[in-house]
């Protein structure tokens, strides 16, 4: 995260978080192949995961970047890293069923950002290519599947049923292959 030199107001923020320090470094890790008794509900985990696809969107908005959004997850900023860490306050607020709760908080106030406030993030969403039907999707969209080659975002439905190749994908390679053959100076970029 970057801040202005010139901008120091987030200090004042800082110290008042600074009592949950200690405990909010990520501990643990817990993957699905662990095994132990501890389990982490579906619901937490699959909000941290869409967390994680709206983060490149905040990376590149300058408006999500002087609303400071990221920020509302400064003390859990391994939430920003990946989807596996839990620091010990993490679990605490599992056990005392906050943790979904902030989750939660923070997904909804993401995703209307992302969909509903911001131009510049709605630019950023896809048209389902396989029936160009509907709203734009985004990746964190739970009736969405995603090309894990192009990024490409689909309705879960139109991809399962078509299961053909991603259409874009199917362009891309196109596209290189004809570059193969026959270079044509007249492609635009
Ligand atoms: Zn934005
Ligand atoms: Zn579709
Ligand atoms: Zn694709």
């Amino acid at each position: 995260m970057r801040m202005s030199p010139t901008s120091g107001s987030c200090l004042s923020t800082a110290s008042t978080r600074r009592r949950a320090r200690v405990s909010s470094k990520p501990a643990t890790s817990a993957t699905p192949s662990s095994g132990d008794s501890f389990r982490l509900g579906t619901p937490a985990q699959k909000l941290r995961q869409d967390i994680l696809l709206m983060k490149p969107y905040f990376i590149t908005c300058k408006e999500a970047m002087e609303a400071r959004l990221l920020l509302q997850l400064q003390d859990r900023q391994h939430f920003v890293e990946n989807d596996e860490m839990y620091s010990i306050q993490d679990l605490l607020d599992v056990h005392l069923g906050r943790l979904g709760c902030s989750l939660t908080e923070t997904h909804t106030l993401f995703a209307k950002h992302i969909k509903l406030d911001c131009e510049r993030c709605q630019a950023k969403g896809f048209v389902c290519e396989l029936c160009r039907e509907g709203d734009v999707l985004f990746p964190f969209d739970s009736h969405t599947s995603v090309c894990a080659d192009c990024s490409a975002v689909f309705h879960r439905d139109c991809y399962y049923d078509n299961s053909t190749t991603c259409p874009k994908c199917a362009r891309l390679n196109l596209r290189k292959q004809s570059l193969l053959q026959e270079p044509d100076p007249d492609l635009d970029a």
